[in-house]
């Protein structure tokens, strides 16, 4: 293109394909560009094109299909962890993936999370019963906070206020002090708080104070999953 010459060989083009290999895909061009080329989304579509019809690199099925390898993975992962884990046998399964060898293959966990959660989602609705969310039309909240968002959860005799703040694209987060008032709800017996931010059910903060780890183990992951659940305090 440098010389003037017009790109003959379209979506095959082995020239584009080598410019491209470059390309990390990372975006931060989209945002720089005065007009907003996307180079990742057209790298994106130069490669399916490219790829019709031929094979493609044995990293690319190794890394494009891991969520269904994680998903067999996770019915024994220890039998996976053994094959991944030990030396030599892990030099093979890199191999296999066409992985570089100086990276490690990641560890599974003893229980994936989304096994974790069903079982926190069962034992919450045993404790709580059925929740219905409803629109509660006499919530008042003073003041303009454009950040803030509230939700009533009612349960039986229960309810539940979800109140959210969100930082604004481009902009850190604010605090914000709202006060807010159900009208027409009784007198409440008891009220609890939940929290998550900053100093509350943040795996982040921990992961951080653990050394910002790419991989877990097993006990770093306990620790993680035990500082996200949500600490109830009485009002
Ligand atoms: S997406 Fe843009 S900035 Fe990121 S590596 Fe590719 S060309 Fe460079």
């Amino acid at each position: 293109m440098l010389q003037g010459e017009v790109i003959k060989d379209g979506w095959k083009s082995e020239e584009v394909k080598g410019a491209l290999d470059l390309c990390l895909a990372c975006k931060g061009c989209k945002g720089e560009c005065p007009v907003s080329v996307d180079m990742a989304t057209y790298k994106a579509e130069f490669l399916s094109h490219y790829y019709e019809g031929r094979l493609r690199p044995r990293h690319a099925y190794a890394f494009g299909y891991i969520d269904r390898f994680a998903r067999l993975a996770s019915i024994a992962p220890g039998v996976v962890n053994f094959f991944t884990q030990t030396a030599g046998l892990a030099t093979i399964a890199k191999s296999v993936a066409a992985m570089p060898q100086q990276r490690k293959i990641p560890a599974f966990t003893s229980r994936s999370f989304s096994s974790w959660f069903h079982r926190r989602q069962r034992q919450s609705a045993e404790a709580n019963g059925k929740q219905q969310v409803v629109l509660w039309t006499q919530l008042l909240v003073d003041g303009l906070h454009e950040t803030v968002n509230v939700w009533v959860i009612r349960n039986n005799d229960k309810l539940t206020v979800m109140m959210t703040n969100q930082a604004l694209p481009g902009h850190s987060i604010e605090t914000e002090r709202i006060s807010m008032r159900l009208l027409n709800a009784s007198e409440p017996h008891a009220a609890w708080i939940e929290r998550v931010d900053e100093d509350h059910a943040n795996p982040r903060k921990v992961w951080r104070e653990i050394g910002a780890p790419d991989y877990l183990s097993d006990d770093e992951a306990e620790r993680l999953m035990a500082s996200s659940e949500l600490i109830r305090k009485q009002q």
